[in-house]
């Protein structure tokens, strides 16, 4: 058996190198390579796609969640200080999000199986400072967006929802992007949309919302030389837009292979020592990772690797416990802290073969 890399990008991209070739060479000989029509036609296709009325493009997923938090800032409907309720077991972009606009994150212990954002404690964190929830979609699983929507409702507060893992995830037919009051899409190229370099994305039904994020996303202004907010220059180019368009077209083509390899994984995998992720409704899971959890994560992870599987760890230390945030490191947040020290990825992608899914299989069994 070969090496198992635990994500090959060339392979995936090279599915399709005819059609991005003719969309590169197409941006290349237009000479317009920022803020023109493979944009526009990218935020049309993309808004509905998740079935929302607007998509702006920005340059990173980082900057998505910075610039809808900032745009609610320049509305008046968020202040510097306001709490926003987040999961403690995020990527510490979301966090980021959050304290690059001066608020405060509230972090609340995820679900021990879902590892998404416990529905259950939301509401006893709620003060009058609250103003805002941001759910992480964590691995490409939905959170309780039905729950989470009724608590904002009831306390007044604004969701918006971190998609960067969740393409296409959807519940009772609503995608993600389309729950919240808006929503952050990363197209980082190890996304399950990926792009061949940075890129990012807003959605929202909110025409006020998406009108200040156009020009928050452009130095600030509407209209040429005139600036309304002291903005960012985060533009998603038209190259990237325009292979973006691409790859959309086999986005949900490679759902359906990784929900097949993820349902494998939990039918087949039967291991005392490992424990499987729960899925509240697997046709609308879109699995961007599929994260498993043992006792002895670096015993595993070296066995696999001798046995040629590369595996990765999301993520090893959580936000709360990174150096950047040592205001938050007395926090006691034991449910994410044990999620960080168990998890460890396996291998999912569109480009893997049965032969590769059944290796896997047999060598965690035999663990
Ligand atoms: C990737 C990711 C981001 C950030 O996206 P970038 O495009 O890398 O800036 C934000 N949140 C989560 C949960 C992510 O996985």
């Amino acid at each position: 058996m070969k090496k198992i890399n635990f994500l090959d990008l060339h392979a995936i991209n090279n599915r399709q190198r005819d059609e991005l070739v003719t969309a590169f060479t197409r941006v290349l000989d237009s000479g317009w390579y920022v803020m023109g029509e493979e944009l526009n036609k990218f935020e049309s296709q993309f808004a509905e796609y998740c079935g929302v009325k607007h998509c702006i493009g920005v340059a990173n997923g980082l900057d998505a969640l910075i610039l809808v938090l900032r745009a609610w800032k320049e509305l008046g409907h968020l202040n510097d200080g306001d709490e926003v309720l987040v999961p403690a077991n995020t990527y510490i972009a979301s966090i980021l999000a959050v304290t690059e606009n001066n608020l405060i994150p509230v972090m609340i212990e995820p679900d021990i199986n879902t590892y998404n954002i416990n529905t259950d404690l939301i509401e006893s964190a709620i003060t009058n400072k609250t103003k805002a929830i941001l759910p992480v979609h964590l691995y490409g699983q939905l959170s309780n967006m039905p729950l989470i929507n009724e608590i904002a409702k009831k306390y007044n507060l604004l969701v918006l929802e971190d998609c960067a893992q969740s393409h296409g995830a959807h519940f009772e037919n609503r995608k993600a992007g389309a729950w919240g009051n808006a929503a952050g899409f990363s197209f980082y190229p190890g996304k399950n949309l990926g792009a061949l370099g940075d890129a990012g994305a807003i959605t929202t039904n909110d025409n006020e919302l998406a009108d200040t994020l156009k020009a928050l996303r452009n130095y600030g202004s509407h209209k040429k030389y005139e600036n309304l907010y002291k903005g960012q220059n985060s533009r998603l180019d038209e190259l990237q837009a325009a292979l973006l368009r691409v790859k959309m077209e086999v986005l949900d083509g490679d759902t359906t292979i990784r929900q097949k390899i993820a349902n494998r994984y939990i039918n087949e995998i039967n291991n005392s020592k490992i424990f499987l992720p729960a899925v509240e409704k697997q046709e609308g899971h879109v699995w961007h990772l599929f994260v498993i959890r043992t006792s002895n994560r670096e015993e595993l992870q070296t066995y696999l690797q001798k046995n040629g599987i590369q595996t990765l760890i999301h993520y090893p230390l959580p936000p709360h416990k990174q150096l950047a945030y040592k205001e938050l490191s007395a926090l006691n947040l034991p449910v994410a802290e044990k999620i960080h020290a168990e998890v460890i990825s396996l291998p999912i992608s569109p480009v893997m073969t049965d032969e590769e899914v059944n290796y896997i299989i047999k060598m965690v069994n035999n663990y």
